[in-house]
């Protein structure tokens, strides 16, 4: 919604580190077994992967980084090769929801093949069970969408998250947004946010 909205590109590193595993290299294998525990990839790998993928952008369109950076030698690392390009941070924005809530979320994912579109199977099921109702692809579930690794991904956010405030609290414009609403609520708010910190919307009725 708010990459349509604000003409921006959308980086997640959690999709930039699958399609590294995809890749059938010796670094996909290293990232494998972490994606697959739930365990944070390597800084240094994650770093050099993610950089590249966000410094592709070139042309001034700028990026909603999603899962990037996890922790503070991330954000360091970030910071510092923006600051090299003149470029900068505009707004950080930590998403809230209940652990149970979260939990639930991830367990009923499906995705589809296609696109990365997103169902829920007990809250947003698709119409036809298995297909995504847009492009009619397959649907699938992430591989580390299992209880445990779910438990241990949610243990080291707990674990990281409060460095990361304190940092972005200092060094940008840090905004907390209560996630556990309806989609179109939280997006509202998202994007008050970010026309308050200068960003120019692109389609119309959200100007
Ligand atoms: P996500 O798609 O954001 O839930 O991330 C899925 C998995 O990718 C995580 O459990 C980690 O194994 C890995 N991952 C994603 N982002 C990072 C990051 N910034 N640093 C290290 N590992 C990451």
């Amino acid at each position: 919604m708010l990459t349509q909205r604000f003409g921006l590109r959308y980086v997640a590193s959690g999709d930039v580190l699958r399609a590294a595993r995809a890749s059938g290299t010796e670094l996909g294998n290293t990232v494998k077994s972490y994606l697959d525990a739930g365990e944070l990839v390597p800084d240094e790998v994650t770093i050099q992967l993610l950089l590249e993928e966000i410094m592709k952008d070139t042309s001034g369109v700028g990026v909603i980084l999603d899962g990037f950076p996890r922790t503070l030698a991330q954000a360091k690392a970030l910071d510092q090769a923006l600051a090299e390009r003149q470029q900068r941070i505009d707004v950080v924005i930590e998403l809230t929801a209940p652990l149970d809530v979260l939990v639930e979320r991830v367990t009923g994912r499906l995705i589809c093949r296609a696109a990365g579109h997103i169902y829920h199977e007990r809250t947003r099921p698709p119409r036809v069970a298995g297909k995504c109702d847009i492009d009619g692809s397959k649907l699938y579930r992430r591989e580390d969408d299992y209880p445990e690794a779910i438990r241990r991904r949610l243990a080291i956010w707990a674990e990281q998250n409060e460095q990361l405030v304190l940092y972005y609290g200092v060094e940008s414009a840090f905004f907390r947004v209560d996630a556990n609403r309806a989609p179109e609520v939280v997006q509202s708010d998202l994007a008050k946010i970010l026309i308050e910190s200068g960003l120019r919307t692109v389609t119309k009725e959200a100007s």
